[in-house]
Parts: C-alpha cells; sequence; structure tokens
C-alpha cells in the first residue's frame, strides 16, 4: 500500500513570514491538498539562539489570516531534544559521528595549510582534522562522517534530477555543536521521519541540504521522503529574500493580494475571489505536476 501524503511547512521562529516563506507554505499546502492528504506545521526553534519569543504565534496566526491551517497541533523542535539524542547516539554506535575539537580558527588555519580556500555559502569545506581523534583537544562538536558515503542522485520534483558528492561539497557536517544545541539536518532528518512526512516541499535555498538529510537517513534506517523545491523570492537585487536581509513581513490584511503574489511565483493564475483561490490553485497545481484529478 502506498504511503499517505503527508506534507509540513517547518518555519523557523526567527521572524515572521515574508513573501519567500509564503511560497513555501503556499505550495507545501497546496501539494498536501491536491494529494488529498494532510498538511502540519511544525516550528523548527531547535537552535534557541536564533528565534525570536512569540514569533511562533506570529507565524501561526499569519498562516490561518490566509485560511492556511495545520491538519495538527504544530510540533515544536524545542520539546523534542530527547529524539535528537537518540539519533545522535544510534549515530555514534553505527560508526558514522565522531568528535570533533576544532575551532573556526583551527579550520580557517588547517584549510589555508592545505591550500583549500574554496569557501561554501561563507561555509568551508570541514577538512577532516578530528576524524582520527582529538589530538589531544577538548571536545566541542558532533560531526557526521562522509567519507565513505558515495555521490548521491536523487530526483526532484520541479528541479529534476539532482546530484552531490557530501563529501567533497560540504564535508563532514555538524550533528551537534559545542553550546549542545543538534544541528538542524539531524533535526530535521528524525522530525520528517518521526511524524510520517511523505513529502518535502520547501524553498530552493534549501535544495542544497537535501543530500546531507538523505545520508542521514540511510544511516539511521530512515525512509526518504520525496522533495520538491520551490522557486525563491528575489529581493531587488537579485538577492534571496530573508528574514535576516529585512524582508517586509506580510499584508495579511489583504490576503488574496498577499496570495496571489506568492501563486505567481508558482506559475498559478491569478484569483479574483479569496472564496475560491484556494480550490482553483489546488485544481492547477494537480495540473502543473501532473496529479491525477
Ligand atoms: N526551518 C527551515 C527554515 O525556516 C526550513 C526547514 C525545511 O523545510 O526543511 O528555513
Amino acid at each position: 500500500m502506498a504511503t499517505p501524503y503527508l506534507g509540513r511547512f517547518a518555519p523557523s521562529p526567527t521572524g515572521p513570514l515574508h513573501a519567500g516563506s509564503l511560497v513555501a507554505a503556499l505550495a507545501s499546502w497546496l501539494d498536501a491538498r491536491a494529494h488529498g492528504g494532510q498538511w502540519l506545521v511544525r516550528i523548527e526553534d531547535v537552535d534557541s539562539t536564533r528565534c525570536q519569543r512569540g514569533m511562533d504565534q506570529t507565524l501561526l496566526r499569519q498562516l490561518a489570516a490566509l485560511n492556511l491551517h495545520s491538519d495538527g497541533p504544530p510540533v515544536y523542535q524545542s520539546q523534542r531534544t530527547p529524539l535528537y539524542q537518540q539519533a545522535l547516539d544510534q549515530l555514534i554506535a553505527g560508526g558514522h559521528a565522531y568528535l570533533c575539537g576544532c575551532s573556526r580558527r583551527d579550520i580557517e588555519l588547517a584549510l589555508q595549510h592545505s591550500g583549500q580556500p574554496k569557501p561554501r555559502h561563507g561555509e568551508r569545506v570541514y577538512p577532516g582534522t578530528c576524524r582520527h581523534g582529538l589530538h589531544g583537544r577538548g571536545a566541542r562538536a558532533w560531526r557526521f562522517n562522509t567519507q565513505a558515503q558515495p555521490r548521491l542522485h536523487w530526483q526532484d520534483r520541479r528541479l529534476g534530477e539532482q546530484a552531490q558528492d557530501v563529501a567533497l561539497a560540504v564535508g563532514d557536517f555538524i550533528l551537534q555543536r559545542a553550546d549542545g544545541c543538534f544541528a538542524y539536518q539531524l533535526a530535521v532528518v528524525v522530525d520528517d521521519a518521526a511524524q510520517g512526512i511523505s513529502d518535502v516541499v520547501r524553498g530552493e535555498d534549501l535544495a542544497d541540504n537535501t543530500a546531507r538529510q538523505i545520508l542521514l537517513q540511510r544511516a539511521l534506517h530512515l525512509p526518504t521522503p520525496r522533495y520538491l523545491h520551490t522557486p525563491l523570492v528575489l529581493g531587488p537585487h537579485g538577492e534571496k529574500l530573508s528574514k535576516q536581509n529585512g524582508a517586509q513581513a506580510l499584508d495579511t490584511e489583504h490576503p488574496l493580494a498577499t496570495l496571489n503574489r506568492a501563486a505567481a511565483v508558482l506559475g498559478l493564475a491569478e484569483q479574483h475571489a479569496l472564496a475560491d483561490a484556494l480550490a482553483n490553485w489546488v485544481a492547477q497545481w494537480r495540473c502543473l505536476y501532473n496529479l491525477p484529478p
């Protein structure tokens, strides 16, 4: 029997919903409805240092004002740390994780010595210094060992054939930071599986994380959901809109206009009445993604 469709929208409560995050919210909602499935909201507050107090309520209010309601009570990552610890323990037991004692500065120096200047979104590929031991340094973080992992190939429902060699492109990534905070990669994989998420629909800025997440799913013997990454909303200078670069909060006083802007990014036709806008877009979404009526 096919697994039932379960989708999710997983905002981090670091700022209100903006034009870019609404595209991901609307797309994941439409995909769930177009499959006759369910849609859940998960508040990704695993990194408490970045979260704003009360922002979860703001996000839920904004979604509700746009008629996007979660089919179950929202799940909070901050309440799920035992699950992330269990997964980390499993990775350690399986020989997939190792302790790292490197500070940012240690990593910079090691990379300068090895002549590897390649920045990747500001981050550098970890040079593997602690892969075979801490060299007398104190343990700071847990990393995933990508060395023996194959080049991954997967299908994205919008972007098509994708491939990444995580060891080369990203390196041994963090599972738990020096401050004890579990990494997004681990939390998202654990939660998607625990909630039975069949389809991940999210912004294209996150597409690059998919290979890391598939590696973790395999190492933890968890199923891999289908992935669909939505187009990004760019700012006036072609930059990605984000809460960090001051993207404007959404105008929820005019839900139809706000939804129309997000729908246009997804290639959906403008609607003139709020009452049937979402239903019409569900039908259009089915056509766009070849889903049965
Ligand atoms: N919490 C992430 C964000 O707000 C999204 C995670 C995901 O959809 O996988 O960027």
